[in-house]
């Protein structure tokens, strides 16, 4: 009888040997003590994914400094200044105020910030993002090229939240048909812009199969999230 493995550095190693090469692996620890990171630390993992900004400042000194953070929350305008220096990628951002916010801010501390941009797609209306048209008109227009300290290196997404695999094959598939329009057509000069972070602990291999190459997958790896 197959027994689930039952420590983070097992789930880890579960995981990683069915995800295929190319293809970045996040790890979500968010809601989980340093204790848990730790943990698949140990086990060789060195990115990680959180989603609230506080939690994360009280991560980060606990933890060794060659781990690569990466912000996958929805980001208040107002803890920008507290973010934005001390993530390897931010991959939700979701407003074009964000975007000039994080862009002004990195000016200040001199450093360029990596950025996803997040889609929405999900049938949910509670889900952050940009709408796949706001997205084709923001590249369409070159509105990047105002930004000075900000480098977008590609788009973000969720599914829907459904059994539906159908739908949630759809709604990844739009988002790497998008991402693809804009990387060879729409703003093909847009350099090192290559990661397609779609796919959780439920969907990932649906999202792998539409392209994506970093998935971010939490409970899988450090079990439930206790709120
Ligand atoms: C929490 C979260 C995940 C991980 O979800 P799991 O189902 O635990 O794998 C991935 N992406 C985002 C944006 C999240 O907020």
């Amino acid at each position: 009888m197959y027994r689930q493995p039952d420590t983070v550095a097992s789930r880890l190693e579960a995981i990683r040997s069915l995800i295929p090469e190319g293809v970045q692996l996040v790890a979500v620890s968010k809601f989980h003590p340093v204790s848990a990171i730790k943990e698949a630390y140990d086990a060789g993992q060195r990115r990680f994914g959180e989603s609230r900004v506080q939690e994360l400042c009280e991560k980060i000194p606990q933890l060794p400094r060659d781990i690569e953070w990466h912000f996958i929350g929805h980001l208040q305008t107002n803890k920008v200044k507290q973010l934005v220096g001390k993530t390897s990628l931010i991959e939700s951002v979701d407003s074009t105020r964000l975007l000039k916010m994080i862009d002004e801010e990195s000016r200040k501390k001199d450093i360029v910030a990596k950025i996803l941009l997040q889609v929405h797609v999900a049938a949910e209306e509670t889900k952050f993002g940009f709408t796949p048209s706001e997205l084709i008109d923001f590249f369409s227009s070159k509105a990047y090229e105002s930004l000075s300290n900000t480098h977008i290196s590609g788009l973000m997404a969720m599914a829907s939240n459904t059994d539906d695999e159908d739908r949630i094959k759809k709604d990844f598939r739009k988002v790497a048909e998008l991402f693809n329009k804009i990387k060879t057509s729409i703003s093909p000069e847009l350099r090192d812009f290559d990661t397609l972070s779609m796919g959780m602990s439920g969907d990932w291999p649906l999202a792998v199969a539409e392209g994506a190459d970093m998935v971010r997958i939490g409970s899988a790896i450090f079990g439930e999230r206790v709120y």
